[in-house]
């Protein structure tokens, strides 16, 4: 099965290729950067448009040049997409893409759940068979596993998303986006000072966290001290709640999904609680843990293969997609 995917639900304009035989997977991105504070919804979706003809041509040439079957075969089997959540303006010129392109290959329709794909893509890496995931990405924080063929949400943020709530804190302190990186780079010279910590059952909230620090940069404690201890916190939680959803699921494998996944504080506390109660724990490459349309095609293959393709006339997004609405089809039995 060879799947061209798009992606394309906020900053990243993506298209990629996979190859189920190989596993090979090929990935054409361009990051919208904004010139100043955090993603506006109007540019994200301006640089869609500009950008996605261009990632979209390349990965078709690429498909083509590694395409070995008769020359009047479609290069690839379906075109995958990622349906939602993410910014509506954004969503529907990735959709419009994707049906445009799916007619005039002839080929069929896959529409992917973009945080799904977060997960997915994490079990593929690790050939893990019943993971639990936690997604730490822009604009969502939760944590799935797989019970009666859907991914349950077992805890998840009350306000904002994890990589969003960083973002805020360094747009208040004048930093450009997005600010992640920067708060890592930052936190290695800094001690810790007294933060809210807030996790309610399976679920955890940012908002206050986010106030306090910056309460605590407008009183003068040093920003190297605020991004330590908002690190510490904020991935604490995560972690906490990831252990867990591991004890309740009896799962002993977990896969981390998500931009935020890049940081390497985050993934030590993980590895570091996985290895005392005995988990498997796997993060992605960095190319699959960011939003990119690699992720995108390796879950349309999957879906493809289990008869998942849309119908044109109900191949809509949804900006709020949430990841327990898909059915999933594509496990196979041993994996229950
Ligand atoms: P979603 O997948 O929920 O739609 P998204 O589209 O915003 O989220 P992602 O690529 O998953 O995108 O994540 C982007 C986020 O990751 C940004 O908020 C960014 O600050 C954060 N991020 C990137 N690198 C790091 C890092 N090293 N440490 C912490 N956060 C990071």
């Amino acid at each position: 099965t060879r799947i061209l995917g798009i992606e394309g639900t906020a900053w990243a304009a993506s298209a990629a290729v996979y190859d189920a035989e190989t596993d090979d997977v090929f990935i054409e991105s361009d990051a919208y950067q904004p010139d100043s504070g955090g993603i506006h919804p109007r540019e994200a979706a301006e640089h869609m448009h500009d950008a996605i003809p261009q990632v979209v041509e390349t990965a078709l040439e690429h498909a083509r040049a590694t395409h070995d079957g008769p020359a009047d075969e479609p290069p690839v089997d379906a075109v995958a997409f990622s349906r939602g959540p993410g910014l509506g303006p954004c969503l529907r010129i990735v959709g419009t893409a994707a049906r445009a392109l799916s007619q005039s290959l002839s080929v069929a329709l896959v529409g992917v759940n973009h945080m799904v794909a977060h997960l997915e893509i994490g079990r593929h890496s690790a050939d893990f068979t019943d993971p639990v995931c936690l997604n730490a990405s822009g604009a969502n924080a939760h944590l799935l596993a797989y019970r009666n063929g859907r991914y349950r949400v077992l805890g998840e943020t009350m306000d904002t998303g994890v990589g969003n709530a960083i973002d805020k804190f360094t747009r208040y302190v004048g930093w450009t986006h997005p600010g992640g990186p920067k708060v890592e780079q930052a936190a290695t010279e800094g001690e810790y000072v007294d933060l809210p910590y807030v996790v309610k059952g399976m679920d955890f909230s940012f908002s206050g966290i986010m106030s306090a620090a910056k309460q605590a940069y407008d009183d003068g404690t040093p920003v190297e001290d605020v991004c330590y201890s908002l690190q510490e916190n904020v991935f604490g939680m995560l972690t906490e709640v990831s252990e867990r959803a591991l004890s309740l699921t009896g799962s002993d494998e977990l896969v981390l999904g998500g931009g935020v996944g890049q940081n390497a504080r985050l993934r030590e506390m993980l590895e570091e609680m996985c290895d005392q109660r005995g988990a498997a724990f796997c993060a992605p490459e960095p190319r699959f843990l960011r939003d990119n349309a690699g992720m995108i095609a390796v879950l349309g293959a999957k879906m493809y293969d289990a008869g998942e393709t849309l119908a044109l006339e109900e191949s809509h997004v949804d900006p709020n997609f949430r990841p327990d609405q898909v059915p999933v089809t594509w496990r196979t039995r041993r994996e229950g």
